[in-house]
């Protein structure tokens, strides 16, 4: 009997692996088409003062309204496209997308604030990259200084130098480079003074016991300490509670991203949200 439940719970996983791996298979098979066809959408997050709760910047989230499978969200294609190389053609896709909206909110006397793109390390990787980047910025005219690009940890692992040479030519053309996900990387001490960037952005799994969890706590106080020597910014990922805002200002934490102000929303309605001033 209990044999029976066991196989039985056995073949209900199989199944769900199937499906998930179905879901895969065509996933990869019409992204392509996809990034070809306009299927792809930005979202944006509102980053936020947390003393004035003004908006202070933006990062654009992609997503793929999928025809068949509804809106999906970047977990479940991202690594699809690394694997496949269509991450350069995608994000190619993303920076010009998102800065054309940047001008669109200008041309509409929307206050104008940076917008963030996520750069993956295979992107990163290829040798015309910044190349590739400022060639878009200048043919639609863009101010550099309104782009932030947001790069991991796991670039830096295999590639330091070359990362460290890349970033450093963004930062001469006025584009600010972000660390997103700090924390959850390798040997993030070791290298941090070397890296020209900016701003680190707190992972949120460190955010999100800051209230109840020591440990937490005291990780989050020690990147902020170490920002300030380095002289980062600092933006705290995954704000969802008030108590978080307290804390975080309490400790002179005052960048914030998170659920609390604002989910990722589609362009038009990111100005609607009655939470922030702007
Ligand atoms: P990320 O760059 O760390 O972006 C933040 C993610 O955290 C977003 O998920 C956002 O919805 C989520 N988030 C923000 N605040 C909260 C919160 O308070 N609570 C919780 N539970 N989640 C929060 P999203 O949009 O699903 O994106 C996931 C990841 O997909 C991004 O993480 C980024 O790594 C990747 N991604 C999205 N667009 C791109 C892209 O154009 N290129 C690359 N390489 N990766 C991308
Ligand atoms: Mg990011
Ligand atoms: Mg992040
Ligand atoms: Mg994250």
């Amino acid at each position: 009997d209990a044999q029976n439940r066991g196989g039985s719970r056995f073949a209900f996983f199989d199944r769900n692996r199937a499906i998930e791996n179905h879901e895969r298979l065509i996933l990869e098979r019409d992204l392509q088409a996809a990034i070809e066809h306009g299927e792809l959408v930005l979202f944006y997050q509102p980053k936020v003062d947390m003393r004035t709760e003004e908006l202070v910047g933006m990062e654009a989230l992609v997503r793929w309204n999928h025809p068949r499978l509804g809106m999906v969200p970047p977990l479940k294609f991202i690594s699809i496209a690394e694997e496949t190389g269509l991450i350069v053609p995608l994000e190619r896709w993303v920076l010009r997308t998102a800065c054309l909206q940047v001008q669109q909110w200008a041309r509409e006397g929307r206050p104008s604030v940076p917008v963030a793109v996520n750069l993956s390390q295979i992107h990163l990787m290829q040798t015309d990259i910044v190349e590739s980047v400022l060639a878009t910025l200048e043919d639609l005219k863009f101010d550099n200084s309104l782009l932030e690009l947001e790069v991991t940890e796991s670039a830096m692992m295999h590639n330091e130098a070359q990362v460290i040479e890349v970033l450093g030519r963004f930062k001469q053309a006025g584009i600010s480079v972000s660390l997103d996900d700090f924390g959850t990387g390798y040997s993030s001490l070791s290298y941090l003074h070397l890296l020209p960037i900016d701003c680190l952005k707190i992972d949120r799994s460190f955010i999100k016991g800051i209230t109840t969890n020591e440990n937490s706590r005291a990780i989050v106080e020690m990147i902020l300490t170490m920002s300030r020597q380095l002289g980062l910014h600092i933006i705290a990922e995954g704000i969802e509670h008030k108590e978080q805002v307290e804390l975080l200002r309490d400790l002179q934490c005052f960048t914030a991203q998170g659920f609390y102000y604002s989910k990722p929303v589609p362009a038009g309605e990111v100005f609607a949200c009655r939470k922030l001033s702007s």
